[in-house]
């Protein structure tokens, strides 16, 4: 229903500016029509007045024109005193016809009596008069009221005398009938009002009439009709006689200055109207790409907000609001669960193979996370080679299958640009149920499960318990211990382990090794609290303890090497060397009997201070030995690159050098690339002497092992040393 109130508005916004030029251009045009129209009808209307002034004019005029002969003392003589037709005639009758163009002539005798009849078309002088009689009378007889009355009304210079006309029908014909006296012109004929001879005039409205008018004052196609035809085209002018009565009317087809011009400028509408619509579809379309392309950046940025750009997982902030409403959304009776992952020995892939191959071996987990966790409800990446998973609404047996799948699939080695890498996956997990909610708990639940998934081996999930809350706190107090004993000088102790020579049994070093003996705890070994150490800072003093300890043992047997265990943390400090030569000066010792032991990872920190400390220490005569060899990520082939001078060939492989071990053939190719780059290979954790025989064999330089000497205190290596027989180990 939303989508589709979505899509209903989205629509409306990309066809409303359509609309509204749709809009726009329609009022334009009705504007313009509107405006056209009231000027047509201004228009008809001025054509209406001008044919009532036509036919009104036309009355003066024909008044006037007979006012010419009928003002004269001639035409009274000769109509009253001494008829003469003939005069008549010329005078009053047909040529007022050639002359003026009237149509009709008459002299009406005092008694009404037709004396002269002149009409056009009729011959016949009774008829004509008849034709007109019915039109004339009414108006004869009231100018011979007038007449009798001596009513001058109506005459000035102009108008010499009075007379009546009228619009009237004669025949069906439209006319003017105008009567008039035949009076003197010089006033000295005395004549009795109202028995005055009259003239009467007829002139037709149609025919010529209306030729010469429509020509004269531009009607298109004027014509008289008797009755209005109330269609739009043409206009009507009504001929109203005296009485009121509409004998007919003038019509013609009227001038539309209005739709004249919006019959011209119509096209132009058009065109512009299209072009405008163009316009706006034009913009439209423009303006809804960029919005639709502001929306897709913006879609864009909200995605890499809340998600990892390298794995596309979820990211932290998403994680955190996805869990919140997981949690939120439960009721009481339901169980959530969150994993937190962390992939074992990541970092060394990552410092070994380098960043874009730890970034695809990211991608490469993420992948292999989603399809065993496809159920899952979030899946994220929080940061380097941390994930977490939800589950929600489950149960515990369902989140360890998972936990199970998980690490299986994680543990299937990763192919990666032809390398084969291995990792491992510990997960820690924190089960809620909804009464129990809080994110932030949840997750602290989580991280101190993996904590202890991880202290408790690699590849293995724990499920948080409220013990790990303890074992949290023993971590800190081991941390807290740890301080104390760097303090105390009866706690921690340097062990030393004799490296013998392979062939010749003879001690040729010792390596030393850092014993805790924790005051109620017993003895602690290195593997836990070295790391500790480095975590929290406090490897620096171990080390230095170490190594002036080393120092003094090396002054103690002079003609022995000695061999220290350095942290990368240590070695990435930039005042390292400097460090090691000058205790070195202060016990007398000859750099190139020290031999510090490194692990791989150390060899390639990012700033490269690991390497310039080896380097600097190296031209001092400070041999480097790469520790723990094989466990690493370095192929054989990385040996290359590494500024040392030993490798130790790590116990694991060791352990395989037996009749049915697979270790030799891996420990004989370590040992044929050691040989050909010039460096030695000291095999450690000897137990059995067939390994120690085997070792030798292939060439292996030094032994160290369990077989051949255990670490000892420097009261056990005094007396070992002491004793000449001792000094080497029987076959
Ligand atoms: P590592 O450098 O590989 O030291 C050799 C370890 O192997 C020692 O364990 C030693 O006791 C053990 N070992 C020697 N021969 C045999 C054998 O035949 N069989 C068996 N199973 N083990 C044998 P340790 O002393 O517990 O030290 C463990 C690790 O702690 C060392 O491994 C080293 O990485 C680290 N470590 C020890 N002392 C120091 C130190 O002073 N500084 C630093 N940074 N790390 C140290
Ligand atoms: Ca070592
Ligand atoms: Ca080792």
């Amino acid at each position: 229903m939303k989508f589709l109130a979505g899509k209903v508005v989205v629509l409306f916004r990309s066809v409303l500016p359509l609309m509204i030029a749709m809009a726009l251009m329609g009022g334009i045009y009705v504007v313009i029509h509107w405006s056209a129209e009231q000027s047509d009808a201004v228009a008809t209307a001025r054509q209406q007045q001008l044919v009532e002034l036509v036919i009104s004019k036309m009355q003066g005029s024909i008044a006037h024109d007979q006012e010419s002969a009928t003002v004269w003392d001639d035409a009274v003589r000769m109509v009253s005193q001494r008829w003469d037709r003939e005069w008549v005639d010329s005078n009053l009758g047909s040529w007022m016809h050639s002359y003026f163009g009237h149509d009709g002539a008459f002299v009406i005798s005092p008694d009404r009596q037709p004396l002269y009849a002149f009409l056009v078309g009729e011959p016949n002088e009774s008829n004509a008069f008849n034709k007109i009689a019915p039109a004339a009378l009414p108006l004869i007889d009231a100018l011979q009221k007038r007449l009798s009355a001596q009513d001058e009304t109506g005459t000035s210079d102009q108008i010499l005398s009075i007379g009546e006309s009228d619009l009237v029908r004669i025949d069906g014909r439209p006319a003017i009938v105008s009567v008039k006296p035949i009076v003197s012109d010089t006033g000295k004929i005395e004549q009795q009002p109202g028995r005055e001879f009259l003239h009467v005039a007829v002139r037709f409205l149609d025919g010529d009439f209306l030729t010469r008018t429509g020509e004269e004052y531009l009607f298109d196609d004027l014509r008289f009709s008797a009755a209005a035809d109330l269609g739009k085209v043409r206009s009507y002018a009504p001929i109203v006689s005296r009485s009121g009565e509409t004998i007919g009317y003038f019509s013609w087809l009227p001038f539309r200055p209005g739709a004249d011009v919006l019959k011209a400028i119509k096209p132009a509408l058009v065109v512009s109207a299209l072009c405008l619509l163009a316009l706006t579809s034009v913009l439209t379309l423009v303006v809804r790409k960029r919005s639709m392309r502001l929306r897709e950046s913006q879609a864009q940025l909200k995605h890499m907000a809340l998600h990892d750009p390298l794995t596309g997982l979820a990211n932290r902030v998403s994680f955190n609001q996805l869990l919140a409403r997981i949690v939120r959304m439960s009721a009481t009776d339901q169980t959530n669960a969150l994993l937190y992952l962390d992939l074992d020995r990541f970092k060394q892939v990552n410092d070994t193979l380098g960043h874009p191959i730890g970034d695809r071996l990211l991608v490469d987990v993420a992948r292999r996370l989603m399809e065993t966790a496809a159920t899952a409800d979030i899946i994220a990446r929080l940061g380097g080679d941390e994930f977490t998973i939800a589950l929600k609404h489950t149960q515990q047996e369902e989140v360890e299958k998972l936990c199970d799948s998980l690490i299986a699939a994680i543990r299937k080695p990763f192919e990666i640009d032809g390398q084969i890498v291995l990792i491992g996956l510990s997960i820690g997990v924190a089960v809620a149920s909804g009464n129990d909610a809080d994110p932030v708990d949840i997750t602290r639940k989580a991280d101190i499960a993996l904590y202890h998934a991880k202290s408790a081996g690699r590849n293995r999930y724990a499920i948080f318990g409220p013990h790990m809350d303890e074992l949290i706190r023993t971590r800190r107090e081991l941390e807290h211990d740890l301080r104390a004993a760097l303090d105390a000088d009866d706690q921690l102790e340097v062990f030393y382990q004799p490296v013998y020579a392979a062939t010749s049994h003879e001690i040729s070093s010792l390596e030393a090794l850092i014993r805790w003996r924790h005051p109620s705890k017993g003895t602690i070994a290195p593997d836990v609290f070295v790391p500790l150490a480095e975590a929290s800072g406090l490897v620096d003093r171990l080390g230095a303890l170490v190594l002036k300890d080393a120092c003094s043992t090396a002054r103690e047997f002079p003609h022995i090497g000695i061999a220290v265990n350095v942290s990368a943390v240590e070695l990435g400090q930039h005042h390292y060397a400097a460090q090691v030569l000058s205790l070195l000066g202060q016990f007398g010792i000859e750099p190139s009997r020290l031999e510090l032991e490194i692990t791989e990872t150390a060899l390639l920190d990012e700033a490269g201070v690991c390497e310039k400390n080896i380097a600097a220490l190296r031209e001092f005569g400070v041999r480097f030995a790469l520790d723990d060899f094989g466990t690493g990520f370095s192929s054989l082939g990385r040996l290359q690159r590494l500024e040392v001078d030993r490798i130790k060939i790590d116990r694991s492989f060791v352990g395989a050098c037996d009749e049915n071990g697979g270790g030799v053939a891996i420990v004989q190719s370590i040992i044929g690339v050691a040989q050909a780059k010039g460096l030695r290979t000291t095999a450690e954790g000897v137990e059995t002497q067939q390994q120690s025989e085997i070792l030798r064999d292939l060439g292996c330089d030094e032994l160290q092992g369990f077989l051949l000497s255990k670490p000892m205190s420097k009261a056990s290596l005094r007396q070992l040393l002491g004793n000449q027989r001792l000094r080497k180990y029987s076959q």
